[in-house]
């Protein structure tokens, strides 16, 4: 749930439309224009615009598998 930056309401999803349709966001993120999102505020009212996010987008690039150093291992206990 996102919620409203000015009065921390809930906010609901909603597009922008005309009489000619949708609203559409060129291509920036996707392959093409997209609807633009709206997160309308319940309370006051307040409209935020979110760019079309492709839920089947990859995630981004995760970092090679780092290796831990082997620290810590007990090494020969000195005799008492
Ligand atoms: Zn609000």
């Amino acid at each position: 749930m996102i919620r409203c930056p000015k009065c921390d309401n809930e906010t609901r999803t909603s597009g922008l439309v005309t009489a000619q349709g949708d609203v559409m966001l060129a291509g920036t993120i996707g392959t093409g224009p997209q609807p633009i999102l709206a997160q309308v505020c319940t309370a006051c009212g307040y409209i935020e615009l979110y760019a079309p996010l492709q839920l089947d987008q990859p995630e981004p690039s995760r970092r090679a598998e780092e290796i831990p150093e082997r620290s810590g291992a007990p090494e020969t206990i000195p005799a008492a």
